[in-house]
């Protein structure tokens, strides 16, 4: 995934296309550790262009991918999706330029170096799906998790421990005598 810097100008040029997790070593050595599960190919869409003296990569990512659920612990599928921007600086003899340290404008970007004349965007468009892995992923936001009693998926079914809810108020009142 190399571009020559000689065909980016101030005019923006645009990728899109597919790629093979087995393309991505970071990525593929995590599908061998079972979860994540990327269920491939990586979509992407960059656009390149040359700006006050860097290269600014801006576009998405997207993977298919497939999770277990933190609360009910079954295995769901979802799309990992990042729009990013980055900017290219040239490495010099394997020092990285400070300017490149600098936080832009504020906003969360990231900053690369490029070797050579060629950029090779594949690192960084792995590095912008590990970012998005969640830390503990939902099926869904309104997931009911499992029960800490039996273990039941409160999703699917109602476990013995919620049928017989014992209704405190209420048999508080039964006992409960007025003195006249
Ligand atoms: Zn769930
Ligand atoms: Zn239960």
């Amino acid at each position: 995934m190399k571009i020559n810097i000689e065909q980016i100008s101030e005019k923006p040029i645009e990728f899109s296309g597919e790629e093979k997790i087995e393309n991505f070593p970071a990525l593929l050595e995590l599908n061998n550790s079972r979860e994540p599960l990327f269920k491939g190919p990586l979509r992407f869409k960059v656009k390149l262009e040359r700006e006050s003296g860097r290269i600014r990569m801006s576009g998405e990512v997207s993977v298919v991918s497939a999770f277990f659920c933190s609360r009910c612990l079954s295995e769901f599928e979802t799309k990992i999706f990042s729009v990013f921007t980055i900017y290219y600086t040239k490495e010099i003899c394997g020092e990285i330029n400070e300017e490149t340290e600098i936080e832009l404008d504020g906003h969360d970007l990231v900053s690369a170096t490029y070797k050579g004349d060629e950029i090779d965007f594949g690192h960084e468009l792995e590095e912008q799906v590990i970012m998005e892995i969640p830390v503990k992923p939902l099926c869904s936001e309104s997931c009911k998790g499992l029960c800490p009693g039996c273990g039941e998926d409160m999703n699917h079914s109602v476990c013995f421990c919620t049928k017989a809810p014992v209704n405190m108020k209420f048999s508080a009142l039964k006992d409960f005598k007025i003195n006249r």
